[in-house]
């Protein structure tokens, strides 16, 4: 194959557009990202020698930098998996991420938020944010001795070329911009500056990250390599935590919660597990990434662990670090393993309870968790039946009683005198709920309702029946007048009603299955009220909007 001018795809061409104008204050983290996605080449040849016996040298994996000020380039050099040509064009030239089109209008409006740029996995891009070329000569691991060479200026094309006598692994050289001399942070060709980023971002990095000199002696190593998870909490700071999470999760506002868990005896297992404290964008896509990472030993052996956390807590990020699992283990294994179910379950109720110590302990970072996560977490009483009480303990709900959601255990402390059960109503909005007509003897008599507007309210309802013993009653289903229909007063009433009650379900015949007289209103003339058993409004309206 010969020298080919390519184009990108559309939407990788409109984010090159905003990496060139660069639009991010932090320009710092395009090292971060080339760091993050060399040792992530390095895990991968790894992985490949032990899984598929592929044959070769993991010797000495390593990560190196070398900057030179006087031509302003900047290299970085791994001995990981490497490319082959169709892999650059497919992984360099297109973005394959789903949502892209989102993405775009979001990284627009963030101008000051770089960790779009990682969340998005769109991370090499981001050197264009200080280089105006960038050249990367990659060699796949197991194939023969020439290599692919990409160059782009990051303006529409790129060229593709072979490139003989390239030594397996990744080379990615930035021509940087002419330096500005208003501002020296920036100044990416100069030793000490490289060593900073290094050890602000990437410290934790297994491999080693190696500074070469521009004279070309062998460097000195710049990062501890320490696996976080494995050293105690009190020998750890905050800042190296935070770091951490940053790698992973590639969200840069710090977490609510650090958890620590470690397990001796018959398995053991380390975990590091954080709860952020902003929702990603995908929460609710389908097809969103979502689950921890997963080490043997600190050997890296897979991303995107669904295995070892339900997916209603699929925002919780960390790593999992277990010292009996074979380091073939594969996703289909993962799924059955036994001591994979043990450490869903453990860490399941960890998380639960850290939530709860959370809201107990720290009022305001449970409310901004509830306001991320809470439609997510509510997802759990649908899959997970046996975890119903510790759900419920840690949800929160809107109310009549105020502006504040409450906790069913406050609402309970509540109840009125006599009162048995637990009212709520569904709806689309709080003002829609707020003026539903059943909603007026309520008010009237001082009953306190919860006001459920989250489209996954509608379904957990018919899942949870009661809480610390008490039914969880609807407003709008059944008979919850809060007067008996059937007082004397009322079958004087039905007499004198029964000609308009006659005549309504005539009209009405086809509509309705009957027309009763009713206390659950105090202004106006009537409502629609389904049985116990049927299905709500909106749920209707939400099986009609699947389709079904
Ligand atoms: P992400 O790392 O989130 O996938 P990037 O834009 O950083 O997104 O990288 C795109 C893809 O290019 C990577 O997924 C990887 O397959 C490939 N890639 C990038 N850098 C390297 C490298 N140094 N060695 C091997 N593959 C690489
Ligand atoms: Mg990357």
């Amino acid at each position: 194959m010969t020298m080919e001018t390519l184009e990108f795809q559309a939407e990788a061409r409109q984010l090159l557009q905003l990496m060139v104008h660069s639009i991010y204050s932090n320009k710092d983290i395009f090292l971060r990202e080339l760091i993050s996605n060399a040792s992530d080449a390095l895990d991968k040849l790894r992985l490949a020698k032990l899984q598929d016996g592929l044959e070769a040298d993991t010797s000495d994996l390593h990560i190196e930098i070398e900057a030179d000020p006087e031509s302003r380039t900047l290299t970085v050099r791994d001995n990981g998996i490497g490319m082959t040509r169709e892999e650059v064009v497919e992984l360099i030239g297109t973005i394959a991420k789903s949502g892209t089109a989102e993405l775009l209008t979001k990284l627009k409006e963030a101008k000051e938020s770089p960790e779009l740029i990682g969340q998005f996995g769109v991370g090499f891009y981001s050197t264009f944010m200080v280089a105006d070329k960038v050249t990367l000569v990659t060699r796949k691991a197991g194939t023969d001795g020439h290599g692919t060479r990409w160059e782009s200026a990051g303006e529409g094309t790129y060229s593709i070329d072979d490139a003989p006598d390239t030594p397996v692994g990744t080379t990615v050289t930035l021509h940087l911009r002419p330096k500005d001399e208003e501002d020296a942070l920036y100044d990416y060709a100069e030793e000490w500056k490289i060593k900073e980023i290094v050890k602000k971002y990437s410290d934790f990095i297994s491999f080693p990250i190696r500074y070469v000199s521009a004279a070309g002696e062998e460097g000195e190593t710049l990062n501890s390599m320490k696996a976080l998870w494995a050293r105690p909490r009190s020998e750890v700071t905050d800042e190296e935590y935070h770091q951490f999470y940053r790698h992973i999760s590639h969200d840069w506002t710090d977490p609510l919660e650090i958890i620590n868990m470690k397990a001796e005896g018959t398995f053991e297992y380390e975990a590091l597990l954080f709860i952020p404290a902003r929702a990603p964008f995908d929460l609710f896509q389908r097809d969103a990434r979502r689950g921890l990472q997963l080490y043997v030993k600190r050997v890296f052996i897979m991303d995107d662990s669904k295995e070892l956390i339900p997916d209603y807590l699929r925002f919780v990020k960390g790593v999992v670090d277990a010292a009996d699992l074979s380091l073939n283990i594969s996703r289909e294994i993962l799924q059955q393993d036994r001591h994979i179910q043990m450490i869903r379950r453990r860490l399941t109720k960890k998380v639960l309870s850290t939530i709860k110590e959370m809201m107990t302990g720290s009022p305001e970072k449970y409310a901004t968790f509830w306001r991320e996560f809470g439609r997510a977490i509510k997802e759990g009483l649908l899959s997970e039946p046996d975890n119903h009480k510790p759900i419920l303990e840690i949800a929160s709900f809107g109310t009549t009683h105020g502006e504040e959601p409450t906790t069913l255990a406050a609402y309970v402390e509540r109840m009125k005198e006599g009162q048995e059960e637990i009212y709520f109503l569904t709806g689309e909005s709080r003002s829609q709920v707020e003026n539903s007509p059943h909603m007026e003897a309520f008010r009237e008599q001082g009953y306190e309702v919860l006001v459920l507007t989250d489209p996954v309210d509608e379904i957990w309802v018919d899942a949870v029946t009661e809480f610390d013993g008490r039914k969880l009653r609807s407003i709008a289903r059944g008979s919850v007048d809060l007067k008996k229909d059937a007082s004397e007063g009322d079958e004087a009433a039905e007499g004198d009603f029964a000609p308009l009650l006659t005549f309504l379900k005539e009209k009405l015949d086809d509509q309705v299955k009957e027309v009763r007289l009713s206390h659950r209103l105090t202004t106006s003339a009537a409502c629609l009220v389904s049985d116990a058993d049927d299905i709500t409004p909106a749920l209707e309206k939400m099986y009609r909007a699947m389709g079904q």
